[in-house]
């Protein structure tokens, strides 16, 4: 989002770091092309954090840290402390592509129940289930970012976290999409005493063009400087994660009514003692020559993005007509999400996801697509089982997927290759209304992406709660390889829609004959194994989109979908970095020079 770059950045952007024939790059706009590393992001702060730390010799890792961490300060609802994530980093030493799991977890009381109401035997609202203690998962974010530091980074995290400190310290400007932001959680910010104390400062959302300093955060962010994380995995801040969840700070008077009941949740210090990050290998499928590598479970992104590519590898979409690509694409879309739905959660044993991303299952799988029509939605799953006799009878069976419009993502190269894909989230924007008292960040409901109750009719649901068990993501951070060098990177927000706009993007660049800045900004329509794709408006009234309705596809529209950032690896060096022109208010890239 566009947002005035406090004061004390100035200097830095315009530190003579790079040489002397032109002012560095500032990361104004949605795409800089330049060389000696690159960031994009959804915020020109948090851009700016990253490239001084690149121009000042850090690492891609380094510079990463820099944007996540000071995105836990101006994009508070949508990242930040509470929450959790999945970074993907090519190395540029070994030439291999690695993962952290930074995923939120359930604490070890939750059962399958957790989000049944006892009393009615029906699932809790939407809206009861995340405003809780009980949708918190344990956060991951500070203990990827701490591990991201320590195996590949070249600071401690602390040199993330001082810069980051200093804008909560000195505030930055609020602009529409913050105000918006606030506005819309208004009611459910309203009921917690810290919330409405930081967020609706005299009853109501801070307006556009006033400054917000957050200085509990900044003294907790400078506090885990000073200290380490174990502050908040088993200290002071861990505690009053703790008694937060198991007692939200209910405010005496809300300025707004709250029809739901306000659940505590059972998080204990031994739930946060006992998080660890994970390092699951990436998912790996190979697409027209390239190497595509993402993010295993408890994400469905890296699967489902990867099954979806392969059942397109079987169509030259490049020789299709526009419509006939994007039918396809669509269709490919449902197929894989039917099969995400079966089989991908927290437990799905490697091998299933291994097998799910065979060219043998991917072709019984496409063989289901008619040109001529779209299949009926929900398309049933496939069975990943080895025995491909070409079986290619379509049946309809399935479950609608999660929606969801919050999390942000990042992306960042350096001067020596590295390059890291980042996406990280609180789950709904906003996450579940709580503030900490006196340390400044929200906690998130991540737990709610597990589902309520079973979805897969007499089958077993892969994404039902559990204790200790991670619910299933749609986060879906992505890095192709060209003969073993980065060639491209993307990730987006966007709930279950993550998938379908970083397939989108992978299409429109490596089919569709678009540039990347062209591949991010085209209209986006999103195929989830719905009666009707989610579309944006621009997209239902293009010419393709008019004659993919003339294929029984139906619309239903969505006024904006993702907002995602990217860099493309070009020849001699040059990096194409990208954010979104348009999309939340537009997002911000730049290159070191
Ligand atoms: N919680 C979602 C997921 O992990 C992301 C939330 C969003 O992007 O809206 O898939």
């Amino acid at each position: 989002m566009r947002r005035l770059i406090p004061l004390l950045l100035i200097p830095l952007l315009l530190a003579p770091a790079a040489p002397a024939t032109a002012a560095p790059p500032g990361p104004a706009g949605p795409t800089a092309t330049g060389y000696g590393g690159a960031v994009a992001s959804v915020d020109p702060t948090a851009t700016a954090a990253g490239l001084e730390v690149l121009r000042h010799g850090g690492n891609a890792v380094d510079a990463a840290l820099a944007v996540a961490a000071t995105l836990g300060v101006t994009e508070p609802f949508s990242s930040g402390i509470g929450g959790g994530g999945f970074f993907v980093y090519y190395d540029a030493r070994t030439g291999r592509v690695q993962t952290l799991d930074g995923r939120e977890t359930a604490p070890r009381s939750m059962g399958e129940t957790a989000f049944v109401n006892p009393a009615t035997g029906q699932p809790y609202a939407f809206q009861e289930a995340r405003v809780s203690g009980l949708s918190a998962g344990v956060p991951g974010s500070l203990a990827t970012w701490d591990a991201a530091a320590r195996r590949w980074g070249t600071r401690p995290l602390s040199a993330a976290l001082r810069p980051a400190a200093q804008v909560a310290r000195d505030g930055f400007t609020v602009d529409a999409t913050f105000n918006q932001q606030v506005s819309d959680n208004a009611a459910a910010f309203a009921q917690f005493e810290p919330t409405a104390k930081l967020y609706l400062p005299g009853g109501a959302p801070p307006a556009v063009g006033t400054k917000l300093r957050n200085p509990d955060l900044a003294a907790t962010y400078d506090l885990i400087a000073r200290r380490g994380i174990d502050q908040f995995y088993s200290g002071d801040i861990g505690r009053d994660i703790v008694s937060t969840v198991q007692h939200p700070p209910l405010a005496a008077s809300p300025s707004q009514p709250w029809q739901y009941q306000i659940r505590p949740g059972g998080m204990t210090l031994g739930d946060l003692r006992a998080y660890e990050v994970r390092r699951p290998d990436p998912t790996h499928v190979g697409y027209r020559g390239l190497d595509v590598y993402g993010m295993a479970t408890p994400s469905s992104g890296g699967s489902t993005v990867g099954e979806a590519l392969n059942i397109l590898e079987r169509s030259d979409l490049h020789g299709l007509d526009k419509t006939q690509a994007l039918h396809r694409y669509l269709e490919a879309s449902a197929l894989a999400f039917a099969d995400r739905n079966r089989y991908v959660g927290d437990y799905t044993p490697r091998r299933t996801l291994d097998a799910l991303l065979t060219d043998g299952f991917a072709g019984e799988r496409a063989c289901q697509i008619n040109p001529a029509a779209a299949l009926a939605k929900p398309v049933a799953p496939g069975v990943p089982d080895g025995r491909y006799d070409g079986h290619c009878a379509a049946t309809t069976g399935g479950a609608a997927p999660d929606l969801g419009q919050s999390t942000t993502n990042l992306t960042v190269a350096d001067r020596w290759g590295n390059v890291v894909e980042y996406t990280l989230t609180i789950e709904q924007i906003g996450g579940n209304g709580i503030v900490v008292p006196g340390r400044g960040f929200l906690l998130n409901n991540e737990l709610t992406d597990f589902n309520f109750t079973p979805t897969q009719g007499s089958e077993p649901d892969p994404n039902l709660p559990g204790p200790g068990k991670r619910p299933r993501s749609s986060m879906a951070p992505t890095i192709v390889l060209q003969h073993g060098k980065p060639f491209l990177a993307v990730g987006s927000p966007g709930g279950s829609t993550i998938i379908t706009t970083v397939l989108q993007i992978l299409v429109n660049r490596l089919d569709l004959g678009m540039t990347l800045p062209e591949a991010l900004a085209a209209p986006r329509a999103s195929q989830r194994n719905t009666a009707s794709v989610t579309a944006e408006p621009a997209f239902i009234s293009s010419p393709e989109g008019q004659a993919l309705a003339g294929l029984h596809h139906t619309f239903t529209p969505m006024a904006e979908i993702g907002a995602a950032t990217a860099i493309e690896f070009l020849p001699h060096g040059r990096l194409l970095a990208c954010a979104e022109p348009v999309r939340r208010g537009s997002g911000s890239a730049g290159t070191v020079r």
